[in-house]
């Protein structure tokens, strides 16, 4: 095993070897993950899980199509979050633990399990109370009404998820260090942006891998350090990291991420509006009896897999993203900077340098770092 050219003034062959072991054992575990999974899907669907599921509360909440819908489509969600919840602690303290990366309690994985259940279910439960009442009574339309609803509900979630949604889960406080404050703020105007405020967020309580995000949009949007992040970078790397988030900003990646999603949603929900009128859709996924819920139901379970065929291309959208954000970087700091920040992130998150490249070709959001630093090299010119 080699460490590539451009890498090998920082990153030792050590760490390229961990890199590669963190890499492969993070994929054996989705491998399984995904096995059991799908074992899960067939199990629900083929095998009649659904439908004994669905028995079930017809003899309980028999007159109450709505709640019983309700009960059917949670029952199934809560079985396929128990499926997932063995891989999520197998990940957090047997995988990070034994590469370093893991600064999470039992405790703290606990309470961030009922933080999360409470809040999917504060703001799902409505969401699919409101489905049910549309399919119900909403006539054949219903599927754009819901859709109108589902944008909203979006749009109104990025609104809230910086100022009262991620302060449920860490702690965030106004950026200290002035000096690095003026050379953001600066940086900020260059650029012709204006934000609600420069933030680091307790990113180590839980791991020790390095980010920096923009949050929300409109008016309350802020600029989130790791402070993880702070720690590792210097001034020049991290406002090279922040010019990189603006190129994303100044880009619409944004907006046109969420204008796809719309579209996305728009065309899934005028589909299931046409396959829940299909009896085959039903008898087909081992359900004997047709209704609004497990027209749902098996809607949901069954568009993840077809939503993964897309996986590619969204993939291969979001990489040019990438790289266009860096040619803004570079032009906007220093692609020196950026070089440096990015051989450090990924030595300190043991991302791999050299994946796979049909791999990385399907899944990966990013493009590889050699390609990446390659680019940037050229506009050092
Ligand atoms: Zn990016």
């Amino acid at each position: 095993m080699q460490v590539p050219a451009a890498f090998s003034p920082s990153i030792t062959l050590d760490a390229h070897q961990k890199a590669a072991d963190y890499t492969v054992a993070k994929s054996k575990l989705g491998l399984s993950e995904g096995l059991v999974q799908a074992m899960l899907l067939l199990a629900l669907t083929l095998g009649g899980g659904l439908q004994m599921i669905d028995n079930f509360w017809q003899q309980l909440l028999a007159d109450h199509a709505i709640l019983r819908g309700a009960a059917v489509i949670c029952s199934a969600m809560l079985l396929t979050s128990l499926i997932d919840l063995p891989f999520d602690y197998y990940k957090t303290f047997i995988v990070d633990e034994k590469f370093g990366f893991n600064k999470m309690t039992v405790s703290m994985f606990i309470s961030d399990l009922v933080k999360h259940s409470l809040l999917g279910l504060a703001l799902g439960g409505p969401i699919l109370l409101l489905a049910l009442w549309l399919m119900e009574g909403a006539g054949e339309y219903w599927w754009f009404y819901l859709w109108l609803v589902w944008s909203a509900f979006n749009l109104i979630m990025l609104a809230v998820y910086p100022n009262f949604i991620a302060p449920l889960f860490n702690t965030f406080s106004p950026l200290q260090d002035e000096q690095l404050k003026n050379r953001i703020e600066s940086l900020l105007t260059k650029c012709g942006f204006k934000s609600q405020g420069l933030f680091v967020m307790d990113g180590s309580t839980r791991s020790s891998h390095g980010n920096a995000y923009f949050t929300g949009f409109g008016a309350s949007k802020r600029v989130v350090f790791f402070d993880t992040l702070l720690a590792r970078l210097n001034t020049e790397e991290i406002e090279a990291v922040l010019a990189h988030e603006l190129g994303h900003f100044r880009h619409h990646h944004v907006i046109k991420r969420i204008a796809m999603l719309f579209t996305v949603s728009f065309l899934g929900l005028a589909l299931l509006g046409w396959l829940m009128q299909q009896p085959w859709f039903y008898t087909g996924l081992g359900v004997e009896s047709a209704s609004n819920y497990m027209a749902l139901m098996l809607f949901l379970l069954v568009s993840p897999v077809f939503l993964f065929l897309l996986r590619p291309c969204m993939a291969s959208y979001s990489r040019k993203n990438e790289f266009e954000a860096d040619a803004y970087a570079a032009k906007q700091a220093n692609a020196k900077d950026l070089i440096s920040a990015l051989v450090k992130l990924y030595r300190d998150n043991a991302a791999t340098l050299t994946p796979d490249p049909m791999h990385s070709a399907f899944y990966d959001s990013h493009p590889p770092a050699s390609i990446r630093i390659a680019k940037l090299a050229a506009y050092t010119g």
